[in-house]
Formats: C-alpha cells, sequence, structure tokens
C-alpha cells in the first residue's frame, strides 16, 4: 500500500475551495469583511437506497468536498447572496418577510428557504450577506444542495445564537429544500452533511432519526473509495421519483404495514406474494437494501474486515437494476466494469437514473479500476465518467 494521493490522469479531486480568495470575493461585494466562514459537506450513500422515506435505514459518509459561505449578519431582514458556481458569482437579493412556498428563488431557494424555515419555528431571524464557493460537484447525487443548504442552516444559527442541537440545523436545511426549493427529499443529506465525522459512516435510521457513528476508516485498511460520476443527469424531482413513493405507500398499506420497514426479513417471500409483480419487486428491494444497511452496520462495528461490505454493495445495485427499476445504461455499465477490474463491490449511489457509482477497491488497484471505468464507457458510446477518491470527513461547522 502506498500514502500517496492517487492522482493518474483519470483520479482527480476537485481543487480545494480557496478560502483566502472567498473573503476576498466577500469584501468586493459587500464593501465590509464577512464575520466568518463555514464550510458543510456533500455526501455519499453507501448503502441503502430509497429506504429513507419507507422508514429504513442508510449509511452515508459527508465527503471531503464542501461548500464553503463567507457570511456577514445585516441588521433588517434582506439576504444577499453570491454563489462564484451560479448566474457568474451575480448577486441574488431577497426580502426574507416575502418568501413564500410558492415564491421562485432558482438556487437562492436553498438560501432563503433556511430563514423561512427558521422564522417559521420562531427563532428570531436577521439577514445576511453571504458569498459561496464550493468543490461539491452540482446535481451528481453527491448532495451539493445539502452542502448549501446545511452550510446555510449552521452559519445563520451559529451568528445569532439560535443554540440548535445538529438535527434541527438538518431539518432547516430539509425545510428549506422540501418547501421552498421544491425537493422532495427525506433527512440523509442534511443529516450526513451536518452530523459526518471522520473516518466515520453514519448508520442513520431514518424512522428514529437517530444516528450511529460507525467505524469507516478505509485508508487504515488499505481501501478507497471511488466516486465514479456518470456524467448522466439525475432527477428527484420527476415522476419517477414520485412512482417509487407511490409504490412504496402502496406496498405497505396492502401489506398492512405503517412503512415498509415494518416488513420482517424473515418470511419476506411468502410476504411479497401478497402483492402483484410491480410492487413486489419495488417492496422487495426497499426490505432487503434497508436490511442490508443493518448488515454492512454490523461489519463496521465489529471492526471486520471492510472488503466484506463488498458483496452487499454488489447486491445492492442488482436490487437497484432489477427490482426498484431506477439505474440507467451508463451506471451499469460503470457498476460492472469496477467489479470486472477487481473492484470488491460497487453499485449506483443516490436517487438513481445517472449520478455517481460507487467502488471499494484496494488503494493499489484504484487507477486500474478508474481506466477501466473509463475504457467501458467509451467503448458504450456513454460520457467520458469524472472519478475521485471518496474519505469520509466532518460535517458543517465555522472554519475561520
Ligand atoms: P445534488 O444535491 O445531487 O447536487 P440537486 O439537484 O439536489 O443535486 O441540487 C443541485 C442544485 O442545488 C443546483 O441546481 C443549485 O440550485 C443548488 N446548488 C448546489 N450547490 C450550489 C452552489 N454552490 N451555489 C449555488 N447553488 C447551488
Ligand atoms: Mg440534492
Amino acid at each position: 500500500m502506498s500514502d500517496e494521493p492517487m492522482s493518474n490522469k483519470v483520479i482527480r479531486t476537485p481543487d480545494a475551495v480557496d478560502l483566502d480568495a472567498l473573503a476576498a470575493r466577500f469584501r468586493s461585494l459587500y464593501d465590509a469583511e464577512p464575520d466568518g466562514l463555514w464550510a458543510a459537506p456533500g455526501r455519499v450513500n453507501i448503502i441503502g437506497e430509497h429506504t429513507d422515506y419507507n422508514g429504513g435505514f442508510v449509511l452515508p459518509i459527508a465527503l471531503a468536498q464542501h461548500t464553503v459561505a463567507a457570511v456577514r449578519r445585516r441588521e433588517d431582514t434582506l439576504v444577499r447572496v453570491a454563489s462564484a458556481s451560479m448566474d457568474d458569482g451575480a448577486v441574488a437579493t431577497v426580502e426574507l418577510t416575502d418568501v413564500t412556498e410558492d415564491g421562485d428563488y432558482g438556487w437562492a431557494a436553498y438560501v432563503v428557504g433556511v430563514g423561512w424555515a427558521a422564522a417559521r419555528r420562531d427563532l428570531p431571524v436577521t439577514g445576511l450577506d453571504i458569498a459561496l464557493d464550493s468543490n461539491v460537484p452540482v446535481g451528481a447525487g453527491l448532495s451539493s444542495s445539502a452542502a448549501l443548504s446545511c452550510v446555510t442552516a449552521r452559519a445563520w444559527s451559529d451568528l445569532l445564537g439560535w443554540q440548535l442541537d445538529e438535527e434541527t440545523v438538518a431539518d432547516l436545511g430539509r425545510d428549506a429544500e422540501n418547501e421552498i426549493a421544491g425537493a422532495p427529499t427525506g433527512l440523509m443529506d442534511q443529516l450526513a452533511s451536518v452530523c459526518g465525522q471522520e473516518a466515520h459512516a453514519m448508520q442513520i435510521d431514518t424512522r428514529a432519526v437517530a444516528i450511529t457513528q460507525l467505524p469507516f476508516d478505509l485508508p487504515a485498511a488499505g481501501l478507497s473509495l471511488l466516486v465514479i460520476d456518470s456524467r448522466t443527469e439525475h432527477s428527484h424531482t420527476g415522476g419517477e421519483y414520485a412512482e417509487r413513493r407511490q409504490s412504496s405507500h402502496e406496498a405497505a398499506l396492502r401489506l398492512g404495514v405503517h412503512e415498509l420497514r415494518d416488513v420482517p426479513l424473515e418470511s419476506l417471500a411468502t410476504t411479497l406474494d401478497k402483492l402483484p409483480p410491480l410492487l413486489r419487486r419495488r417492496a422487495r428491494h426497499v426490505v432487503t437494501d434497508s436490511a442490508r444497511v443493518e448488515q454492512a452496520a454490523r461489519l463496521l462495528l465489529a471492526g471486520d474486515d471492510l472488503r466484506r461490505i463488498g458483496p452487499l454493495l454488489n447486491d445492492s445495485h442488482a436490487s437497484m437494476r432489477d427490482d426498484y427499476e431506477i439505474t440507467v445504461p451508463s451506471v451499469d455499465t460503470l457498476q460492472e466494469a469496477a467489479v470486472a477490474a477487481g473492484a470488491h463491490g460497487a453499485r449506483m449511489t443516490g436517487g438513481g437514473f445517472g449520478g455517481c457509482v460507487i467502488a471499494l477497491v484496494d488503494h493499489d488497484d484504484a487507477a486500474t479500476v478508474a481506466d477501466a471505468c473509463v475504457a467501458a464507457t467509451a467503448r458504450g458510446g456513454f460520457p467520458a465518467p469524472a472519478v475521485f477518491e471518496a474519505v469520509a470527513s466532518g460535517g458543517a461547522a465555522r472554519i475561520r
């Protein structure tokens, strides 16, 4: 095993955010010093997909890639926000007291929505001036949206002394996404962004909203987790996502349980026989993937060889492909190529219909696997993937 950071031509760690440049941009935009800088990470889900709205388990890590906000408190209720990645860095200005669920705020919804959610909780809200930069890939299923809503929530709470627990900070981010940005996500993304810890994965019981931090020190085990972005667009807001939620709901109803979480794994085959074929497949995915989270979590907790989660990743992928039907050809191609090239396991991660594949590899095989993924997509006529190594990192925090 070598300790060198991987940098063949294919594996490219996104450039870090330049904090001094961000602070300078803040000064030039607003002619003032920021009160501080905050950062919140994107996340990648190791296993447990579409289980969150079924009361099941998920297992995300927070990434080293962050959205960073330089922030200054205002005395009025205006929010001014500029993002290096949007609108050529132009400032969006929104009066907080005018924000409603029906308004269209573009990407700024993820920011002003947090203020709206805080006001709804009767927290004392004043406006902010914000300059943003980020190295979380946008729209790749790595939760750039949660990085944005959670860095905003963390900064607002810290600056105004709201003294919120982490779960409530995550809740503000989720409310912003659900109600103001109109993106129907569960709470996983925001909890991961707020509560991430270095070298740990979070087993989240989405019903109890309880987090168990589990050791997940890949480098110490000579392993790497590659994130392979298919560069195929994903979409949470489309009809497919709504259909899966609806199917899950209907399957639970027909089985007489509150949520699919309540279907016992033991008698699964017999239970599922009561459902028509489509709902049977949908329910089987949810129940088995949630169970795979519990299996993976047991391995992590026991300090077992982390390679042993590989087969669970492969099973999860097959389940998403065949039962939940949320993968697409480019993603299946990447998953197969990674495993054929020596990955211990690989699966699509995120809501589906594109997005990223993760592959658990021996550190020394990372370049080989990445190269194989590039070659396979070229053969299949798919976009060349972007590949980086995921490192389990800390959650939202003030950094200056
Ligand atoms: P994902 O969360 O998987 O990256 P989403 O579609 O949920 O994808 O969120 C992407 C959206 O979040 C962007 O279209 C934009 O509106 C907003 N967003 C994310 N990061 C930023 C950023 N750094 N600056 C401005 N808007 C951002
Ligand atoms: Mg998102």
